[in-house]
């Protein structure tokens, strides 16, 4: 049973720490506990039983009581908990209390303490473990107990001295050694002290994953052998003296990363990461520009062809001066044009390609593909990236994402690939008036939006779902595309876009749309990707409540792209702890403020995928709550790690031994000799 926890040796016992502490000091006495209360109790059974309803549901009921008083506990649809809770057992209980016939707690989570506690608080902080089916946390909290007198002299500190000495907790206090800390996650005598202990454990966490992080980085790096382009500069100087607005700093050290990678003879990897409207696409066409002038072909793909074709039109302004008139590689190409454009690519012609996944299709040949780019890189499948990758002559390769999320954090996402961050805006930028309106104001709402119309503006009205069910009142854009268009918005010009509407036809939609003569869209969120049509001033959100606030925030990032002011309005009554959620959207147009958030209210399984963002990866750190340790772990990995590659060194001992015990993959990144 034990092995089921994950626990075979002694020193996974050790490492078997409390998911939770339960402070007394926040335990109330039953008496106190009034219906519409949250609150913690430690009480013991007096009786108990499964209970029927007249709706089939079985409900386990318990009668608890403590010194002040007792009152009910239930577990709807938990008749099972009949087995494991006896009379004369004490429960730790923490939930909400209602009034059905008297008080009632209905538990959110409930600790068995087990019946020789006798209502006696254990301690000052109980530590709670987990459990396993045949296997409670009374058992294991006892087996723990028993032997952690024994077990802790014999642990050894591992990590290098000086690493341990300089790291600090958030609230800078120094972190304790292994043998103490795992004392204080066990034992403590107090909540912030078992934080302690924590901190400890998470930071070497976080350290051993950056060791390997980078190891892998450096080894994989060396043994791409890409294309060592040269600096000629003529191209890409006379760009930068065409442009008509100057480089941001974070643009020109962006251009600098890039340039590094492909002037040196290892195949560049790289993620450019940047806030939408930051200006990822410039940097993209210098490095283009950088292989082209080396005699290279370069492309950048996008996921929609309005997209492509936007930064066809792009390159066609800015790249006049040049000479150079990119490719559009696209599905919608006749026969003829298609043949004459495959020639193209296939010979040996530096040129500069920008299209769909049309790249990447089997009979798309580059004769010198040197550099591709992928914008919206996440609207891709790894094949498809990869596809691209393995075009010509393995080019170099920019990733381009408008996910922003701190370094710190993106270095543990995405360990194998190097990062570019662009954590600042063009200027002169005009902030999106941001508002949230309650249902009572939707009439006003919408005369805001016909006036701005009659101004010759543009907007967007954005729903969470395209069809109305018989499961859910949300409101849906088809619904409300025809109510919309037939009541407040029938002189005007509307169009309804979502994800049911074939590809082309979306294209055909969003492209009149950029021409001025759809003058209002109702749609999903599939105009969430990159367009940039400056005339819409207007985004209308209903039912945010559906959305997440990056999602929010990308929606956001339609408008506010021209001269004009603009405004993203979030419409329909929410509730008080949406409206909080909501508030940080409201007040902030910082996308890394803005993710940073979302991430902690909705944790990064949510957004990135269990897999993708490497929570599996991590026992005791989170490599958000933990952002300062993580990147405190990351310097003190890159330190190591540049004194002593290969960790060989004597005071590394101990760290390589814990490195192999705990990861098996760590055996081939650090081979001795
Ligand atoms: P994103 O990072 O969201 O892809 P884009 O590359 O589409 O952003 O750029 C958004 C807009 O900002 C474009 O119209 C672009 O021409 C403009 N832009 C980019 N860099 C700068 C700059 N340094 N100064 C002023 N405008 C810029
Ligand atoms: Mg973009």
């Amino acid at each position: 049973m034990l092995r089921k926890l994950g626990v075979v040796t002694a020193g996974d016992l050790l490492y078997h720490v409390p998911h939770r502490y339960e402070d007394a000091s926040t335990v109330a006495p039953i008496a106190s506990l009034e219906p519409g209360m949250d609150g913690t109790i430690i009480g013991t059974v007096i009786s108990k039983g499964v209970i029927p309803t007249r709706k089939g549901l079985r409900i386990f009921q318990a009668v608890v009581r403590d010194s002040s008083g007792m009152i009910e506990a239930a577990w709807p649809g938990q008749p099972f908990l009949d087995r494991s809770i006896e009379k004369g057992d004490t429960l730790l209980l923490s939930g909400s209390v209602r009034f059905f016939h008297g008080r009632q707690m209905v538990p959110r989570e409930y600790v068995n303490l087990g019946s020789d506690v006798d209502g006696a608080v254990p301690g000052k902080v109980l530590s709670v473990y987990r459990a396993t089916e045949g296997l409670s946390f009374k058992v294991i909290r006892g087996l723990i107990d028993a032997h952690l007198d024994v077990l802790l002299p014999l642990v050894k500190e591992y990590l290098p001295r000086d690493v341990l000495a300089r790291a600090r907790d958030s609230r800078g206090q120094g972190l304790p050694a292994l043998e103490d800390a795992l004392r204080m996650l066990h034992r403590p005598g107090s909540i912030s002290e078992a934080m302690q202990g924590m901190s400890r454990l998470a930071f070497e966490e976080l350290f051993f994953v950056h060791l390997l992080q980078r190891r892998a980085r450096q080894i994989s790096r060396s043994r791409r052998g890409g294309i060592a382009f040269e600096n000629k500069r003529h191209l890409t100087t006379a760009l930068k003296a065409s442009l008509p607005f100057r480089l941001t700093d974070a643009q020109v050290r962006a251009i600098r990363e890039i340039a590094s990678d492909m002037f040196s003879p290892f195949r560049m990897n790289r993620l450019l990461q940047g806030d939408v409207g930051s200006g990822k696409t410039i940097v993209a066409l210098f490095a283009a520009l950088l292989a082209v002038e080396n005699g290279f072909q370069a492309a950048i793909m996008a996921p929609t062809e309005l997209l492509a074709e936007q930064h066809a039109r792009t390159m066609e302004r800015l790249f006049q001066p040049l000479g150079i008139r990119p490719v559009l590689v696209t599905g919608s190409l006749t026969a003829r044009e298609r043949r004459e454009i495959s020639d193209r690519l296939a010979s040996n012609t530096p040129l500069i390609a920008v299209g769909t996944h049309a790249l990447v299709q089997q009979d798309t040949k580059f004769g010198r593909l040197g550099f591709a780019a992928i914008d919206e890189q996440h609207r891709f499948g790894v094949e498809q990236r990869a596809a691209l990758g393995a075009k010509g002559e393995w080019p170099d390769l920019l990733l381009m994402s408008a996910t922003p999320i701190p370094r710190s954090l993106a270095l543990t996402l995405y360990g194998e690939v190097d990062l570019s961050i662009l954590d600042e805006r063009p200027p002169g930028r005009k902030p999106v008036t941001t508002a949230l309106r309650r249902e009572t104001g939707r009439a006003r709402v919408l005369d805001f939006l016909e006036e701005q119309i009659a101004r010759g503006r543009q907007g967007y009205i954005v729903y969470p779902i395209i069809a109305e069910s018989e499961k859910s009142d949300l409101k849906a854009a088809t619904t409300m595309f025809e109510s919309l268009k037939t009541g407040p918005f029938a002189a005007r010009q509307v169009a309804l876009l979502h994800g049911r509407i074939p590809a082309d036809e979306r294209d055909q939609i969003m492209r009149r749309f950029r021409d001025g003569d759809i003058d209002l869209l109702v749609a999903t969120t599939v105009i969430e990707v990159g367009i940039d049509v400056a005339n819409a001033t207007v985004m209308v959100i209903e039912h945010p409540e559906r959305f997440g606030l990056s999602q929010l925030h990308q929606l956001r990032g339609r408008v506010g792209r021209g001269a004009d002011e603009s405004f993203c309005v979030l419409l329909g009554d929410v509730s008080p702890d949406v409206e909080a959620r909501l508030s940080v959207f409201v007040n902030t147009e910082d996308g890394f403020e803005i993710a940073r958030a979302d991430l902690k209210m909705r944790g990064m399984g949510d957004l990135f995928g269990e897999r993708q963002s490497g929570v599996a990866m991590f026992r005791f750190a989170d490599p958000l709550r933990d952002e300062e340790l993580n990147v405190q772990a990351h310097e003190a990995a890159e330190k190591v790690l540049a004194r002593d590659p290969e960790l060989s060194r004597a005071e590394h001992a101990g760290v390589r031994k814990a490195l192999r015990e705990r990861y098996a993959r760590a055996l081939e990144l650090f081979r001795v000799g």
